[in-house]
């Protein structure tokens, strides 16, 4: 057996066993292999479920980066050099070997998050999904006949960029590398992948698991590491072609910023304050159902969460009795116990949660439920946030306009449908939006003025990998998930041929 197939097959127990015993080192993945550097820092993730230290992983430098990029380079020249469809046969394997280790992911991915071993489940099913996916369009990115003269042949070819940096939060470390590395390899490209320092575990055995699939080595690549020292060294990098960014809009434009330094397009899925409308002739029980999912799955660490609930003022106080009742419902608790909700990332997040309970009362909100921290029996250590109604809300106030990123809804009456697509895109955002009606008609319109990448009708969040998924206004630029984000992982070669001598 060749060294690197024991380094990799000693590489799986590792990271699978973090929060067995005491946390333990790791380190990047570069090309084919663990790069630990001897002089590293390292950083320590936290389970947010019990305040407990887990594992160790080295804040990359520069130079890490350098080599990670350097090997992603020679990586990209194996990887385009392979017929479009063994790129899809290999694609496809790694979507196989991520089901076949559900189970042990979905715990890496609760422990690293605290989110329910359901919610970390269907995560890993959706990563394999991606995987799948975009296998299918490796050998599909046509290029075009353009009939531009009777004298040539012109025709078009959509390229790969080469490498491509993605960065990615902790709120969907599996789900949000997927949805940016299966494109992007699909397309021929390589990628360094910089997960966010407190969620690392699952994107490294992610790499462990393309390699077991066939890729080669330096095809994807992952280097661990905070924002400011590892993930700016990624946009950086003159040889990264293209970054995918997702985080918040602060982040985002920063790293647009230095990208335009160098020309680099750049991909940004970044936050949201999605309306969630229901107007009078709405099932309310099904409204208020499908409102307390919107803001409350994932402990409301979703981007397109449903936080402002836009209500028409005759059932207001119907709709608020209702979701009150399903709030009374949530079950929250460790991930691995597998409650509706776990507790929030850490304690900056859920201090950052309380401020806004604060700013919420301060500003003449009133709180309909929750409002604070559960400390009670094994949720101690933890972080974990009652979920939390706001009544009274005004679209001005800061608790409407500003992402609080955790299980906190905004009630904020209204009279007509004019005034709720009104008050809907009196945002800076424009992710998702919501509208619950019995009327055909006016679902439709409200859908066509909502400005928002994606409408739900009396539904929220139902969409799979298959449909374009990005933001309006300070949401993003550009879209994941279908064929569309494969566009954004190409560039476009005009070819031009004479046919015929003048
Ligand atoms: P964040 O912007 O703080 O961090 C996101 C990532 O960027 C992390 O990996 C971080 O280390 C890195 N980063 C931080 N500073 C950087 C810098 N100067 N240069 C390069 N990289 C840097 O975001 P967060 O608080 O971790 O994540 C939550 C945010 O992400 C929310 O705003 C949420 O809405 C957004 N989000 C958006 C989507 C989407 O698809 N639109 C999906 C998930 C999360």
């Amino acid at each position: 057996m060749s060294e690197d197939v024991l380094i990799r097959k000693r590489a799986l127990p590792d990271l699978l066993a973090i929060g067995e015993g005491a946390p333990r080192r790791f380190g990047h993945v570069i090309g084919g292999r663990w790069h630990a550097p001897a002089d590293a820092a390292y950083g320590t993730t936290i389970d947010p479920s019990s305040g407990r230290e887990v594992a160790c992983f080295p804040r990359g430098t520069a130079a890490d980066i350098d080599a990670a990029v350097r090997n992603a380079e020679q990586g990209y020249r194996r990887w385009y050099a392979l017929q479009p469809k063994q790129r899809s046969q290999i694609l496809t394997e790694v979507a196989r070997l991520l089901r076949a280790r559900r189970e042990p992911l979905a715990r890496l991915e609760t422990i690293d998050t605290g989110k329910p071993l359901a919610v970390s489940l269907a995560d890993v099913e959706t990563c394999a999904r991606y995987f799948e996916y975009f296998a299918g369009s490796a050998d599909k990115i046509f290029g075009e006949v353009i009939p531009a003269s009777n004298d040539h042949l012109v025709y078009t070819l959509r390229e790969p960029y080469g490498v491509t940096g993605h960065i990615i939060p902790w709120n969907g470390p599996l789900t949000q590398a997927g949805r940016g590395i299966a494109p992007a390899l699909a397309a021929g490209n390589s990628a360094v992948v910089k997960p966010d320092e407190n969620t690392c575990a699952t994107t490294l055995e992610l790499a462990w698991i393309c390699l077991e699939a066939g890729m080669p080595e330096g095809v994807l690549n992952v280097v661990t590491g905070d924002g400011p020292g590892t993930g700016q060294a990624l946009v950086d990098h003159p040889l990264v072609r293209k970054i995918a960014f997702t985080g918040s809009v602060a982040t985002g434009k920063l790293v647009m910023k230095r990208a335009a330094d160098r020309v680099c397009p750049v991909t940004a899925e970044l936050g949201g304050k999605s309306p969630f409308i229901v107007m009078d002739d709405a099932d309310l029980d099904e409204a208020a159902r499908l409102a307390v999912k919107a803001f409350v799955y994932n402990s409301g660490q979703i981007c397109s969460a449903g936080t402002r609930l836009l209500v028409q003022d005759n059932v207001a106080q119907a709709f608020v009795d209702r979701v009150v009742a399903c709030l009374r419902n949530v079950s929250v608790g460790p991930g691995i116990e597998n409650r509706d909700m776990g507790p929030v990332i850490s304690q900056a997040q859920l201090d950052r949660i309380l401020g806004y309970m604060d700013i919420g009362l301060t500003e003449g909100a009133q709180l309909a439920y929750g409002g604070r921290r559960l400390m009670e029996g094994d949720l101690k250590n933890g972080f974990f946030m009652a979920p939390t109604l706001f009544c009274g809300v005004d679209n001005s106030m800061r608790i409407a306009r500003e992402e609080i990123f955790g299980p906190v809804g905004c009630v904020i009456p209204f009279r007509t449908l004019d005034d709720a697509v009104a008050i809907a895109n009196d945002s800076d955002f424009g992710l998702a939006a919501a509208v619950f009606t019995r009327d055909v008609g006016q679902a439709h319109e409200a859908a066509r003025r909502l400005e928002a990448g994606q409408v739900y009708i009396n539904d929220f969040m139902p969409i799979g990998v298959e449909a374009p998924f990005g933001g309006y206004k300070m949401s993003g630029i550009g879209r994941e998930k279908g064929v569309e984000s494969i566009w954004h992982y190409t560039q476009l070669k005009t070819v031009s041929l004479r046919t015929r001598s003048a």
